[in-house]
């Protein structure tokens, strides 16, 4: 006999839609709040520094999510805090371009409505501007290469005030200085009286009287409204599960990386991983390029290692340069539109076959970046591309495919989106009572920048609409 648990909401995910749901939704009903999370809760000093140890242990699918071809791995974190905890704690405001966008495919937002939830998530985040003091040697050198060629670009905000520069934010911070949801908006949750439940996996929602019965193995909850925010995976799988059609309208910011080689040691493991974006190929934020942002990245030895696409004497030669390399990463709105599917035994089938005008922009990146790394006076440029690797002219006629470049996203959207056929302008999923998503799947488009703070600031919006509108 399992146990049954009643409360007035229950909070399916505790990443950067669920926790600020769960905190805004418990300042009203207090304990009448539970969060799950399928994941454990980790606190600093759980969080080794080891990549080989912590990347199976923080990352879903122990970091081996990948779409069904393999052909593009997709990151996400299973823990209390969501991907927030091993995110590079970037924080962008929501593009003004968004609004247009967005309400083009049916889904309802007012960026000056959004704006005062905006600014509650950059307070509670303690989100500022990355100190001049503290951009590392690879992203001074992005910024240099980018500065010298006339290109849009600046020194980004983040949400780790006074972090102690340890480049390794991808495996959890260790320091408790990135204000993570695990560190913020869950805490928040707590304090006002929210059930947080770690290693409890809702596995089916069932309709009943008056709301919703969430299955999570022997436990049931009973609650009046459901909140989904899994993550852009899960969402869509619970629904399914739970004979809800979802999962249509996948999107990512497709990422692929390339590092400029320099004569002197830079030490791109040390430091802010990411702190320079060049917006000059960017369409958001006024600016009219195709699309993609470019942003610095860290060079971390374990995955490091699998990015280049190298085997035998090239893979230890480029592994002898670790220390040289300076590495930039393309955030590009893909055009693409994926699927996420019940797959055999339940596991989600990710399908995203990427359009031609992906696989341009791609190359198109792989141009600019060794423009970029050479005006920043690189002896050459490595690409992670299967053939094709130190360069020192702009790529023309590189071969793209499915596994030619090592491609992964950070950022994946939909599979409820907005407007979409599972969900309204709003998040409230059609045809079914007292049930919202509140996380990524909900993005009707890829919004071209971080998104962390736009999802957040979202879920504050639709907690005070799922407020308002109930009993
Ligand atoms: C390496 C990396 C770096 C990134 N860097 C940045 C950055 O610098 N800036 C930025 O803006 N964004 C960044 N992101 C992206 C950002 O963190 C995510 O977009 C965001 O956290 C997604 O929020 P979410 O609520 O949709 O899902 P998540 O944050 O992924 O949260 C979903 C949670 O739901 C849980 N869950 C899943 N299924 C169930 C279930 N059935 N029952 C209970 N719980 C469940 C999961 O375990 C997970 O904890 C990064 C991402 C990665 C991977």
């Amino acid at each position: 006999m399992g146990t049954i648990e009643r409360c007035k909401v229950v909070v399916i995910g505790t990443g950067a839609g669920g926790a600020p749901a769960a905190a805004r939704l418990a300042e009203t009903w207090g304990e009448g709040v539970v969060l799950l999370e399928a994941g454990p809760h980790m606190h600093a000093s759980d969080f080794t520094q080891v990549e080989r140890e912590m990347m199976p242990r923080l990352y879903a699918g122990s970091g081996t999510q990948a779409t069904e071809d393999g052909s593009i791995a997709l990151l996400q974190a299973s823990c209390v805090g969501g991907t927030t905890v091993v995110n590079d704690a970037l924080c962008l405001r929501p593009p003004p371009e968004l609004e247009e966008r967005w309400r083009a495919l049916g889904a309802e937002l007012s960026l000056s409505a959004l704006a005062p939830y905006v600014a509650k998530v950059e307070q509670e985040l303690g989100v500022e501007q990355i100190p001049r003091s503290m951009i590392n040697r690879a992203n001074y050198l992005v910024g240099l290469g980018a500065a010298r060629l006339g290109w849009k670009g600046e020194r980004m905000h983040h949400n780790a005030p006074g972090c102690p520069e340890c480049g390794l934010r991808h495996l959890g911070c260790a320091y408790d200085s990135k204000r993570s949801m695990n560190l913020s908006y869950v805490p928040r949750a707590v304090k006002a009286g929210a059930r947080l439940k770690p290693m409890t996996r809702a596995e089916l929602l069932v309709p009943r009287a008056g709301g919703w019965r969430v299955q999570c193995g022997e436990l049931e909850i009973e609650a009046e409204h459901v909140v989904l925010a899994a993550g852009v995976v899960q969402t869509p799988m619970l629904l399914l599960r739970s004979g809800i059609p979802a999962g249509q309208g996948l999107q990512m910011h497709l990422q692929t990386l390339a590092w400029g080689d320099f004569a002197e040691p830079v030490d791109g493991f040390n430091g802010i991983p990411m702190a320079y974006g060049v917006l000059e190929f960017s369409d958001v934020y006024g600016n009219t390029g195709p699309g993609f942002m470019i942003e610095g990245v860290s060079t971390q030895a374990l995955s490091f290692s699998v990015q280049p696409q190298a085997q035998g004497a090239l893979h230890e030669e480029i592994l002898r340069r670790y220390r040289y390399l300076a590495g930039a990463v393309m955030l590009l709105r893909s055009t693409t539109r994926g699927s996420v599917q019940l797959g055999p035994g339940g596991r989600p089938r990710i399908e995203f076959e990427l359009q031609a005008r992906d696989y341009e922009q791609i190359l198109n990146f792989y141009q600019r970046a060794v423009e970029m790394f050479m005006a920043a006076d690189a002896g050459r440029v490595l690409l992670s591309h299967r053939e094709t690797h130190f360069v020192t002219q702009p790529p023309t006629d590189l071969r793209l495919g499915p596994g030619w470049t090592y491609l992964y996203t950070a950022h994946p959207f939909g599979g409820a989106c907005r407007g979409g056929p599972t969900v309204d302008g709003v998040g409230r999923v059609r045809g079914q009572r007292n049930l919202w998503v509140l996380d990524a799947s909900a993005f009707p488009e890829a919004p071209g920048v971080n998104p962390q703070i736009i999802i957040c600031s979202l879920a504050l919006e639709g907690a005070e609409r799922l407020l308002a509108g109930a009993e």
